[in-house]
């Protein structure tokens, strides 16, 4: 008999917490997931799954005018945005079941409720009726994730955040974006896909700072293309509710009227409630849980994954995460994730996807490093009006001819640039993509014959 309730308890069911606690339970760890919200989490929920599915929708006005271009006659095309909320909740509501029989079916406890830790081994649960129960652990795993973190200014609760945005009954006329990061830039798409004026409004002079400089130049020229209006190097002083539409002061005082604002300024982890300060755990700056390579925090029985780590926020790093934690800890495998290399997309409208260093990161990492670009209008804009062109580039260590990174704007990026991913993990040289075949004719196979 142990002396502890359980081996494991998870707290959050997203596709992090899901994972560490289906893995843990399946090396025969007794496990129990304890969930306040649905399970399923910010990506499933709130997040890249019913994100992607508004991007798809929002896509067809363009494909739409593409189709035109191929000379098909097209009349009455409009979209029905309430409609397609309900269908978009619909299938969210069946990932939310495969979530809870995942769990469950995996021999993990689900309890609803609010999750506090109350000691190194001992977590209280607020349920969803009211009830308060105690349950001790060996291990206590943190897993819940991040939350939306707006900039504080007068009228800042006019804002909707993201999950708001996702779920908005009516499209408005207008729309004001705050920020210029990932969600930022894929909402502004979004918006703009469905006929809406749509403004993003940030400080930086190019959205999504840290990111491949031409990359981003060709983001902003592709979105004041496609009719988002652009409002950098900036920032919002003051929202004033005004009848049914918005005013927005910026700082260099000009105003902006528009129906809805959106913050999309980032996000931090989600520790309100959890008790962790109270005992002790050390914590980073902006809240996050610090935590060695064992995912263990300065509690030995407490460890976090994920996006409440504020290490690399990405669903997949989560799993990753979550699932070398179980092996490790209860399936006596000695498994570590690579933070090396890991690729990522942004859905904005073209989509952008990388994978390693760009070429500012590799110069002030003093890499001896030579870039090469392939700048193009992909063969399907050619008997099109649409203007859209794609750029590649690939970042190339000169010593060692190895591959360090590989960035596209474009369309399919997160497709292409999977791929590409896996060479560049495994080495490869700049020699071993020029011997490759291209697959013709396709975008990918730009990247198999940059040779200046
Ligand atoms: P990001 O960190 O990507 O962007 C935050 C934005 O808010 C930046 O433009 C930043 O400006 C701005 N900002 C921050 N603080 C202030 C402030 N005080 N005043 C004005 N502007 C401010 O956060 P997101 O919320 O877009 O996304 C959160 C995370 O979620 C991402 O980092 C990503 O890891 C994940 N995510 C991943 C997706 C994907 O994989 N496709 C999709 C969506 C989210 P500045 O650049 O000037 O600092």
């Amino acid at each position: 008999m142990s002396e502890y309730d359980y081996d494991l308890i998870v707290i959050g069911a997203g596709s992090g917490g899901t994972r560490t606690a289906r893995i843990s339970a399946s090396y025969g760890a007794k496990t129990l997931v304890v969930e306040g919200d649905r399970a399923g989490g910010t990506c499933v929920l709130r997040g890249c799954i019913p994100k992607k599915l508004l991007v798809y929708a929002s896509q067809f006005s363009e494909h739409v005018s593409d189709a035109e271009g191929f000379c098909w006659q097209i009349e009455n095309f409009k979209s029905n945005w309430a409609e397609l909320i309900k269908k978009k909740n619909k299938e969210l509501d069946r990932l939310h079941q495969i979530y809870v029989n995942l769990i469950k079916n995996s021999g993990c406890d689900l309890i609803s409720g609010w999750g506090e830790v109350i000691g190194p081994n001992r977590v209280s649960i607020r349920k969803n009726d009211g009830e308060i129960i105690e349950f001790s652990s060996k291990k206590i795993m943190i897993a819940v994730g991040g939350k939306a973190s707006f900039p504080d200014f007068e009228g800042n609760n006019y804002m909707i955040n993201s999950d708001e945005a996702l779920d908005l009954n009516n499209l408005p006329n207008s729309i004001a974006i705050y920020g210029s990061g990932y969600i930022a830039v894929e909402f502004a798409g979004i918006f703009n896909g469905f006929g809406i004026d749509t403004h993003l409004i940030f400080r930086a002079d190019k959205a999504l700072r840290g990111f491949d400089e031409d990359v981003r130049q060709h983001l902003m020229r592709s979105m004041k293309d496609k009719g988002i209006s652009i409002h950098n190097e900036v920032t919002i002083s003051k929202i004033i509710k005004e009848n049914e539409n918005i005013k927005i002061k910026l700082s260099d005082n000009s105003t902006l009227s528009v129906e809805t604002v959106m913050g999309a300024t980032g996000r931090v982890p989600n520790i309100t409630g959890l008790g962790l300060q109270e005992l002790g755990v050390e914590l980073g700056e902006r809240g996050e849980i610090l935590v060695n390579k064992f995912n263990q925090t300065n509690l030995k029985s407490i460890y976090a994954i994920g996006d409440v780590t504020n290490k690399i926020t990405l669903t997949p790093v989560a799993i990753a995460e979550g699932h070398a934690f179980a092996d490790r800890e209860f399936g006596g495998i000695d498994r570590f994730i690579s933070y090396d290399y890991v690729p990522s997309a942004v859905f904005s409208q073209p989509s952008i996807a990388v994978v390693g260093l760009n070429y500012e990161e590799a110069k002030k990492n003093k890499l001896n490093v030579r870039e090469y670009k392939s700048e193009f209008r992909a063969l399907k804009n050619t008997v099109t009006d649409n203007p859209e062109r794609t750029l590649m580039k690939l970042v190339v260590e000169q010593d060692t001819q190895k591959v360090l990174g590989a960035h596209m704007i474009g369309p399919d990026a997160a497709e292409i640039i999977q791929g590409i991913a896996i060479a560049i993990k495994a080495g490869a040289l700049k020699s071993d993509f020029d011997s490759t075949i291209g697959i013709h004719p396709s975008a990918a196979e730009e990247f198999v014959t940059m040779r200046s």
